[in-house]
């Protein structure tokens, strides 16, 4: 079987297992006991968040491990919106993008229903991207966050991180970046940001472990109330194992990153290419350019999405129709639709992400992907 879904998970890489295994057996301590089982467990989390601020380069102390990314985007969207509220007596306003993941374009619209913050939804083009002019003038006297992804997970389209960073620098308003899936194939830190989400499986860890790093100048209101664990903005006892995880699969995602990004890109366009030649109404999505290495996403106009995906396993190949969040719903990609698609287009879409390990043919691959589509076709 060829897994060709990455953007949505990946396997736990053994040497994540094998540093994670200690904090799961023998190393089992709570960090908030004041005994040496539960320091130990302290200094391993500390280690962890050390390593894990190095990657995205930001402070140890800036690093909140969550529960994964959608937990991560909560924090940053709703604890940012709402500390700022509790400051200043005001709803405020963020603004975030047309193709957001779920887990931010929810959280925004619970601060809007909920809380009265007014929220900017900025368009992007064919491609994807968002245009720094059309950031600033989104920019308000009483904006208090922007949260735009770095890397789109149905598309791949990489935003001009330094471009945007620079709009938000020139104001005192936070830039927020979901990372989740430039994780492993763009630099983390130097970004401009001031604030990343991530997610462990996309890189390597287990599921359920991901960080929101935020500067700590930033107000940050908790969503989880309790024992004031990571330093009263999530609290709750921390998965010790998975932080290990997550600062190793980090760390190896890291030194890994170009070789992986050169070698995945060549196979993915080679792929691309030969699918664009074999099916005559293949189109590509997402921009040519700027885009994740891994990242391989078409429709088929007139063919159904979801049939050409039962076909691709059938033969062997695994992948999805864009998001795993959105797979089995009837309803068009909120990203595609974004981007000018159709929405009868837009539920043709099969998406191929690859994960930094793939060895994978190009030729056949994308003559499986036409054989595919022209079953369904034919029916
Ligand atoms: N953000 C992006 C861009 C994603 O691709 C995902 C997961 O697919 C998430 C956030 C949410 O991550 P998780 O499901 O680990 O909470």
């Amino acid at each position: 079987m060829l897994y060709l879904d990455h953007a949505a998970t990946g396997p736990v890489r053994p040497e994540v297992r094998a540093a994670m295994l200690p904090f799961l057996g023998e190393r089992y301590g709570n960090p908030s006991s004041h005994h040496s089982v539960g320091e130990d467990a302290a200094a391993a989390l500390d280690d962890a968040r050390r390593r894990v601020a190095a990657v995205v380069g930001m402070r140890p102390g800036d690093v909140v491990f969550t529960s994964g990314a959608t937990e991560a985007n909560n924090l940053a969207l709703k604890g940012v919106a709402l500390a700022a509220l509790l400051g200043s007596g005001r709803p405020g306003h963020i603004v975030t993008s047309a193709i957001e993941h779920e887990s931010v374009l929810a959280s925004a619209e619970f601060l809007e229903r909920i809380h009265g913050v007014t929220v900017t939804r900025l368009p992007v083009d064919a491609d994807g991207l968002v245009s720094p002019e059309s950031l600033a003038a989104s920019l308000r006297e009483d904006t208090v966050l922007v949260s735009l992804g770095y890397a789109n997970n149905e598309i791949g389209t990489v935003q001009d991180a330094a471009a945007l960073s620079a709009v938000t620098a020139a104001t005192r308003i936070p830039l927020h970046l979901d990372a989740v899936q430039a994780a492993g194939w763009l630099p983390l830190a130097g970004t401009g940001a001031d604030g990343l989400s991530i997610a462990g499986h996309k890189v390597g860890a287990p599921q359920g472990i991901g960080a929101l790093a935020l500067r700590g100048r930033i107000p940050l209101e908790p969503l989880l109330h309790g024992g004031g664990q990571e330093r009263d903005r999530r609290s709750g006892t921390e998965n010790v194992a998975g932080a290990v995880g997550l600062a190793v699969a980090l760390e190896l995602a890291e030194a890994e990153r170009r070789g992986a990004a050169e070698r995945v890109t060549a196979v993915r366009d080679a792929f691309t290419a030969r699918v664009l030649a074999l099916i005559p109404e293949a189109r590509a999505t997402g921009h040519p350019v700027h885009r994740l290495p891994g990242t391989a996403s078409f429709t088929f106009a007139g063919v159904s999405g979801e049939a050409v995906l039962l076909e691709l396993e059938r033969r062997g190949v695994v992948s999805s129709s864009g998001s795993a969040c959105a797979a089995g719903s009837d309803e068009p990609s909120h990203v595609l639709v974004a981007l000018g698609i159709a929405p009868e287009v837009a539920q043709t879409s099969v998406r191929f992400s690859f994960g930094h390990q793939a060895r994978i043919e190009p030729t056949p691959l994308a003559d499986a992907v036409a054989a595919s589509v022209a079953a369904v076709r034919s029916r």
